[in-house]
């Protein structure tokens, strides 16, 4: 399972998108296995809820969920994040709550780095994941060790019950959710020539239909309160296209699209709607490649290094809790070494 993950990473580039393309294709489809709450396994279908508490509280099975006592996390920092974006200063006897997140796709690379920083930064997380459970619920895990609150979703973004299942779970364990960030991404890579429609269309469904779903449900929940941020992770590929990734690529400008539309539709409901589109980022994927292959990929970058997932996780914190990203909407950060430059 950990060979199949890593085959379906995202790629931005030809030579790896293409290598990785063929091993991906020759599995899927009979390996996207998952829990389901009642125990069974099926295909596809994610529903498997976890809530971490803290070490020392007793955690009960309730159904699928496990509800532990919680424990609130407020730096001084996130209070005054959260009071500027609010544009309202609280009196002395005035609670201020930290933000809740959703982060879709957490349990690895740049989406666990997301979470991992926004929890660190004293946010409640919803850690989401499709397949690697124990990779999620070691992400909620470290985010409780930071003195944090992080809950761990099984589901597949592209399925709209999965959707609002896990806004809901946020909802309901937190009351709200102030963040969404939009991460969950797979590649399926081919030439055009060679690629069948269902590749095409595996792609367009997680990586753009997921995002509009997620995106009109957690508004929904915005909308109430009328403040909420929304960083969609588009990729550079979808700013300057690539070889082999027609699906990615459209996929990702689609994002871009979608994301300035939200943003126009939103911005009188104080709702702030950005992208990030990252390049090359070191991952497993990356590390499988040979020196050869890195050598020709670095020459193409003018910073001559990769990217860190903790790079755009630190992008994404800005856009996702920092006052000054309250005037910021609309928007497309590259982050990519100054390739698409
Ligand atoms: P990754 O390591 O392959 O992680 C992908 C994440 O998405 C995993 O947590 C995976 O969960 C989750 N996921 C996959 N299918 C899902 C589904 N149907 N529903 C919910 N979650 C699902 O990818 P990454 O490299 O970190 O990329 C993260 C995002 O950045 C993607 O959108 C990608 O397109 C974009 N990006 C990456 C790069 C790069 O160089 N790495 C460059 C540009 C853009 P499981 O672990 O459970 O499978």
């Amino acid at each position: 399972m950990n060979f199949l993950s890593r085959a379906i990473r995202g790629s931005p580039f030809p030579a790896t998108s293409l290598a990785l393309g063929s091993m991906a294709s020759t599995v899927a489809g009979s390996s996207f296995v998952a829990f389901k709450s009642a125990g069974k396994l099926a295909d596809r279908e994610i529903c498997h809820v976890q809530h971490f508490a803290p070490v020392r509280s007793l955690s009960l099975p309730v159904g699928g969920l496990r509800y532990g006592s919680r424990r609130l996390y407020a730096s001084s920092v996130v209070k005054a994040q959260v009071a500027s974006a609010e544009q309202s200063a609280p009196g002395a006897d005035q609670k201020v709550e930290s933000p809740v997140v959703v982060v879709t796709g957490a349990s690895r690379g740049i989406g666990k780095a997301i979470a991992l920083s926004l929890g660190k930064a004293g946010c409640k997380v919803l850690v989401n994941y499709a397949r690697s459970a124990k990779e999620a619920e070691e992400v909620s895990k470290q985010i409780e060790a930071y003195g944090g609150q992080a809950l761990t979703f099984g589901g597949d973004v592209s399925k709209e019950d999965d959707v609002a299942a896990m806004m809901k779970t946020a909802v309901d364990a937190w009351g709200t959710i102030d963040v969404l960030v939009n991460n969950a991404g797979i590649t399926r890579d081919t030439l055009l020539m060679r690629m069948k429609l269902s590749q095409w269309q595996e792609v367009i469904d997680l990586n753009l239909t997921g995002v509009f779903i997620c995106t009109q449900a957690a508004t929904k929940i915005m909308m109430k309160k009328k403040k909420g941020r929304i960083i969609n992770i588009s990729s550079v590929v979808g700013l300057i296209g690539n070889v082999g990734q027609a699906n990615y690529a459209a996929a990702k400008a689609g994002v871009i699209g979608l994301s300035k539309t939200v943003a126009k539709e939103y911005a009188s409901r104080n709702i702030n709607v950005n992208v990030v589109a990252p390049g090359f980022i070191a991952s497993d994927m990356t590390a499988q490649l040979g020196e050869d292959f890195e050598k020709k990929v670095l020459q193409t970058i003018p910073l001559g290094r990769y990217g860190q997932p903790e790079d755009v996780a630190g992008l994404v914190k800005f856009l996702a809790l920092d006052p000054a990203a309250g005037y910021i909407t609309g928007q497309v950060y590259s982050i990519d070494g100054g390739i698409s430059m």
